[in-house]
């Protein structure tokens, strides 16, 4: 009967010229309706208060409010409506769905959209082997056969890969991965405008809304005590993690930045040693993506069932082990400096690395783009006049 009132609903929709809802967004629409009339978690995060201003839920508004919710999990625990009540709220979950979904729908180019569903553990461990082995095939090819594969080269590792070879391997990745990002995002960027008032982005709002993202505010569940992972319990783990992971991911990211910069200065020649700015900023960004990683690990392997969206773990878990596996890798080779242990460990961390940037544009690193571009467009929003006048922002 509801399959058959869904088609008729589609069938009216379609012939007025509307976009159809799919099932996971019918589903936030709905959700979304309970929660206007009810409005207890109206503090807890951003996705509450830009819900207030709408009475309907169009595309462009789910796609825009499903990507301000970082699934902290506080408004699932506070919910009275929450399974097992019969109107089954369960907003983490239902706006995760959505979240995929739109990762998927605004891939560029829209045909790899489909990797988001295959990008999972085995994939990205096979990624890193079959790289890794290719770029040992190529040492040893290169060099006098296996045994290319364990001395100690003049020159630190780019005896063994020169400074040329590797922009040129990895500049053509790394391009594509931000062209990809940046088109993708560009495209729901334009759609959720219209949606959050139409109006540009201004300091101040860019202010508050990078200020929210450095911060990971909204991980501290509104009021400083964190938010839920495995039970109803407070917890600030998951927000302390996420900090390692993101400050190691942007410090390590210096560390090369700076290294390529150095490289060219005809006074600092790699390789580097202690204690030149590349190697401390490796050193300390490594551990810090490597704890950070492993606690995400952890935290994700006792997440509550409900919090979430299922089908999504393969590629959380993905994208947190080729982090892990990044720091481990580079840490590994920071110590291995002049020893003969360097062609292996190098393989295996370059091959870590183009794994971890060819799999980005399709695997759990969008969240972090959508979700800050749906955070520009909700600073910018709440500046505006509220359309129906009932709370104040
Ligand atoms: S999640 Fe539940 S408690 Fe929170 S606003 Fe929605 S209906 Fe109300
Ligand atoms: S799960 Fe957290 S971030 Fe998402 S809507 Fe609920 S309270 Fe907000």
């Amino acid at each position: 009967m509801q399959t058959l009132e869904a088609l008729a609903r589609d069938a009216c929709a379609l012939a007025n010229g509307d976009v159809v809802l799919s099932a996971p967004e019918t589903e936030v629409a709905r959700q979304l309706q309970i929660c206007n009339a009810c409005r207890y978690c109206e503090g807890f995060c951003a996705v509450f208060p830009a819900m207030t201003r709408r009475l309907e839920f169009g595309k462009a508004d789910i796609h825009f409010i499903a990507n301000l919710c970082h699934n902290c999990g506080a408004c699932l625990h506070a919910c009275q409506y929450a399974p097992p009540h019969e109107f089954a709220v369960n907003i983490p979950q239902a706006m995760a769905q959505v979240r995929g979904q739109t990762y998927a729908d605004y891939a560029w180019p829209p045909a790899l959209g489909q990797l988001y569903q295959r990008n999972g553990l085995t994939l990205a461990l096979a990624l890193v082997a079959g790289l890794t082995l290719f770029l040992l095939l190529a040492v040893a090819l290169h060099g006098q056969g296996l045994a290319a594969l364990w001395h100690a080269p003049v020159g630190g590792f780019y005896g063994i890969f020169p400074h040329n070879l590797l922009v040129g391997l990895f500049a053509p990745v790394f391009l594509f991965t931000v062209l990809a990002l940046g088109l993708g995002v560009r495209r729901f960027w334009r759609d959720i405008t219209p949606a959050t008032s139409g109006a540009p982005l201004s300091a101040p709002a860019t202010a508050e809304a990078t200020d929210a993202v450095l911060r990971l505010k909204y991980l501290d569940g509104g009021h400083g005590d964190g938010c839920h992972n495995e039970d109803d319990a407070y917890t600030l783990s998951r927000r302390r993690m996420h900090h390692l992971t993101f400050y190691g991911f942007m410090l390590c990211f210096a560390a090369t930045s700076v290294a390529t910069l150095y490289h060219y200065l005809p006074a600092l020649p790699a390789p580097y040693d202690l204690p030149s700015l590349p190697k401390l900023l490796g050193g300390v960004g490594g551990i810090s993506l490597a704890i950070g990683t492993a606690g995400l690990w952890r935290l994700n392997l006792r997440r509550h069932p409900q919090h979430g969206d299922a089908a999504q773990k393969p590629m959380d878990r993905a994208f947190i082990a080729l982090l892990f596996l990044t720091a481990t890798s580079g840490l590994a080779l920071w110590g291995a400096r002049g020893s003969a242990a360097l062609p292996l460990l190098l393989c295996l961390h370059l091959g870590a690395v183009m794994a971890l940037f060819a799999t980005m544009p399709y695997g759990k690193f969008a969240h972090g783009i959508f979700r800050t571009a749906s955070l520009l467009r909700h600073a910018v929003e709440k500046r505006q006049p509220h359309p129906i006048g009932l709370s104040a922002d």
